[in-house]
């Protein structure tokens, strides 16, 4: 049976989107990024766009789609397109008679927007409010569980994982072993494409895992999250086989207690750039300030980088129910790197850790076969 009514949390997130339209003076809202059209009504389809204005819901979308349409939006107007997506929006906005259509400016291509400002004559594009972003921000009960799941997943298949490490391994097949171990656990897709960076490839903050070798005494360096009901985690740990050299004792110190010190400093009503500046601190006092070379976190969810970012660039205030990552990291060009990323949630009296893999320096010296 199609449902023939929005679920009351879907309703709800149309809602509060309405109002803000409302007080906007915004007629309709195009959302074209997959993410937040499933928040907004459930859809799953992927190159596909929903128009909501104050008394409709289209979905437009293909016919490989039709099945999910049917279960997942059979209260709302489907519109299946024959050819491209950009010119079916432009005759869908168009049949919605309105004068002003927003957008989300961070999320639609230069490309369509000009396509768009072509087509639509007489109807003046501006940018949405930063509304749903913002709810996206504070998770339900409902989606930390989610979330949860994606970082129980991640968790145990990085220590499956772990056992298989052999000397002569290459990054890409420690990565493929990874997401095969997380696949089995029920991830139906990596967050994002895995990170497997030994050596002067960890020295990279996006490295591409590739032919490097696992050899005794090398840095390996971890970052990866699996996907479980489509929202994500995404963890970092780094390693070393056999031994630590000295420089990096005290490196992986350094980073260990710049992400301690940050998640302690982490509650609802901190801002976003005070919560950086603890950890970029604690990194500069170890004489590694230069080294740290990118924000602390991001937030969290059916993204895997999505608002709010926690960075030294945002003034903004971290709420409860927020999810970030806490990830500083220490950078050093042709030697290596290390970066520890735990997931956090953020409450009023502070934060829970969701995550719980190991960290202590002793627990990052791990033995392999041969
Ligand atoms: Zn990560
Ligand atoms: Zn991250």
């Amino acid at each position: 049976m199609p449902q023939k009514k929005p679920s009351k949390q879907i309703q709800s997130r149309l809602d509060q989107v309405r109002e803000a339209m409302r007080q906007k003076s915004i007629p309709a809202l195009l959302v074209a990024h997959p993410a937040d059209y499933f928040y907004l009504t459930g859809f799953t389809g992927e190159d596909s766009a929903v128009l909501v204005t104050s008394r409709s819901v289209v979905v437009v979308t293909d016919g490989r789609f039709e099945g999910a349409a049917d279960k997942e939006v059979g209260w709302a107007k489907v519109r299946f397109r024959k050819g491209e997506l950009t010119p079916e929006l432009v005759s869908v906005v168009q049949s919605a008679r309105c004068s002003r259509l927003a957008i989300q400016p961070e999320k639609v291509s230069v490309a369509t927007r000009d396509a768009l400002r072509k087509g639509l004559k007489g109807i003046r594009l501006v940018d949405a409010p930063p509304t749903l972003s913002e709810l996206r921000e504070c998770k339900s009960a409902a989606e930390l569980k989610k979330i949860d799941a994606a970082i129980r997943v991640a968790e145990s298949a990085y220590r499956a994982m772990l056992k298989t490490i052999r000397i002569g391994q290459t990054e890409l097949e420690l990565a493929a072993r990874l997401e095969y171990e997380m696949k089995r656990r029920g991830s139906t897709e990596p967050a994002f494409g895995s990170i497997v960076a030994i050596d002067a490839n960890a020295a990279l903050p996006h490295a591409v895992p590739g032919q490097r070798r696992v050899k005794k005494g090398c840095l390996i360096l971890f970052d990866w999250g699996a996907t479980v009901d489509g929202y994500r985690s995404d963890l970092t740990r780094t390693v070393f086989v056999g031994s630590i050299p000295a420089k990096f004792e005290a490196i992986y110190e350094a980073v260990l207690t710049s992400q301690k010190k940050a998640i302690a400093a982490i509650c609802a009503g901190v801002r976003m750039c005070d919560v950086d500046a603890v950890a970029r601190q604690h990194i500069a006092d170890c004489g590694f300030g230069e080294r740290f070379t990118h924000g602390l976190g991001h937030g969290l969810g059916l993204d895997v980088h999505e608002s709010p970012s926690l960075s030294w660039r945002s003034d903004q205030t971290l709420r409860a129910g927020m999810v970030v990552t806490v990830e500083p990291g220490i950078y050093l060009p042709g030697l290596g790197g290390v970066r520890i990323e735990d997931d956090v949630r953020v409450t009023s009296k502070g934060c829970q850790v969701m995550s719980h893999l190991s960290k202590s320096l002793k627990t990052a010296v791990i033995d392999v076969g041969r």
